[in-house]
């Protein structure tokens, strides 16, 4: 195979399409600030996402800082989160100068491991923020029932779980907030951007103020905010991306699909998929390389690129692991995260990502099963 296949491949609308969508920006030359396709794409992916409330923003690691400092916990609280994740999540604690709480993740979804987050609340603990890491939701209902018992904030990173709904509700709609990534690596993008959903309209002003330095009239700043508004390049890129998500999603259902039946035999190799009442928006396609395969995973890494193939390990290392955070924060027992973290690696997968190269990374995994006698 001569042409690289990278894990992913950001979804756009035709070129074309795109040019005469920005068109009109050249006669109003109104480009940020709360523009009409602002206000257009926050009206379309409330109801897309089936939720009461959204607050667009210029990312989404910007908007579970903005989020996080909405909820104005104390200096030095405890959030309780996961280091199975990206990075941002616990960047996004520790920049607001509060103190995240590893809690292990379940073997069967990576999502964090509800049995062992009561052990971890202390008087000093402000909220959960748990992540529906590869959009696999977490056990919403127990989440609830202990902040509800401990009267704590409940603060999803839905960011790969657009699209997602769970028990007939949109996956935003649980907790006090969710918050969304719209990367372009994403399964939908806005190119770069991101939204927060809620139910209190209250968050709204106070995200509003946080994301446009407060200002609330010509002359009038009410408080400290920062800017992370959505411009309306990357809020038409949204709204022409929306139009085709459901397309996306059915395109890389296919490939999906296509990987399950060609992997899901192989010795040692476990698709780390949940089983559930959620939808699926197939945004990645994650595979734990067991003991009982041929090779470890970074072997399998390594032959994968050696054919052009960059799988990645997300989420490896976890983030608690990182120089920045290691030995700092209290010492938890992470060993099911850390063996996920261990063993995962997330295969190409995209809208218009060739089936004859599933095959072909298929057939590369399949040829180092262990016993393998062809
Ligand atoms: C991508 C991502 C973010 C950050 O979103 P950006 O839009 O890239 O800033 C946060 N959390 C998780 C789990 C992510 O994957």
């Amino acid at each position: 195979m001569d042409e690289k296949i990278l894990v992913t491949k950001s979804s756009m609308p035709s070129y074309e399409e795109y040019i005469e969508a920005i068109k009109p920006l050249w006669d109003t030359h109104w480009l940020t600030n709360m523009g009409v396709y602002h206000s257009e794409l926050e009206e379309k992916l409330k109801n897309y996402l089936d939720v009461p409330e959204l607050s667009l923003m210029v990312n989404g690691h910007m908007a579970l800082e903005m989020t996080i400092q909405a909820f104005g916990f104390p200096e030095g609280s405890e959030i309780i989160t996961t280091p199975f994740t990206f990075i941002s999540t616990t960047h996004a604690i520790v920049r607001n100068r509060l103190k995240p709480v590893f809690c292990d993740v379940k073997d069967a979804d990576g999502t964090i491991d509800e049995t062992g987050i009561e052990e971890l609340i202390t008087e000093k603990t402000a909220a959960l923020l748990p992540v529906h890491v590869y959009g696999n939701v977490c056990n919403v209902e127990e989440i609830e029932r202990i902040a509800d018992k401990y009267n704590l904030r409940v603060i999803y990173d839905a960011a790969h779980a657009f699209g997602v709904s769970y028990k007939g509700k949109g996956i935003g709609r649980y907790g006090d907030a969710s918050v969304f990534s719209f990367h372009a690596t994403k399964v939908y993008n806005t190119i770069e951007g991101g939204a927060v959903t809620f139910e209190d309209h209250r968050i709204y002003e106070k995200l509003y103020n946080l994301k446009n330095f407060g200002i609330r009239g010509e002359e009038i700043v009410s408080e400290v905010g920062a800017n992370a508004k959505m411009n309306e390049f990357c809020a038409i890129m949204g709204l022409l991306n929306l139009k085709r998500t459901d397309y996306a999603i059915r395109e890389r259902k296919k490939r999906y699909d296509c990987y399950v039946q060609c992997l899901k035999d192989v010795e040692g190799i476990r698709i780390l998929r949940q089983e559930g009442a959620a939808t699926d928006n197939y945004a990645y396609f994650p595979i734990l390389v067991g003991e009982g395969y041929g090779i470890s995973r970074d072997g399998l890494y390594d032959v994968l690129k050696e054919n052009g193939i960059f799988a990645r390990k997300y989420f490896y290392p976890l983030t608690s692991d990182q120089a920045c955070f290691k030995n700092k924060y209290k010492k938890v027992n992470l060993k099911t995260a850390r063996k996920l973290a261990d063993e995962v690696m997330v295969l190409p997968l995209y809208e218009d990502l060739e089936m004859e190269s599933v095959h072909k990374i298929c057939e590369i995994i399949r040829s180092n099963e262990k016993n393998k006698d062809y």
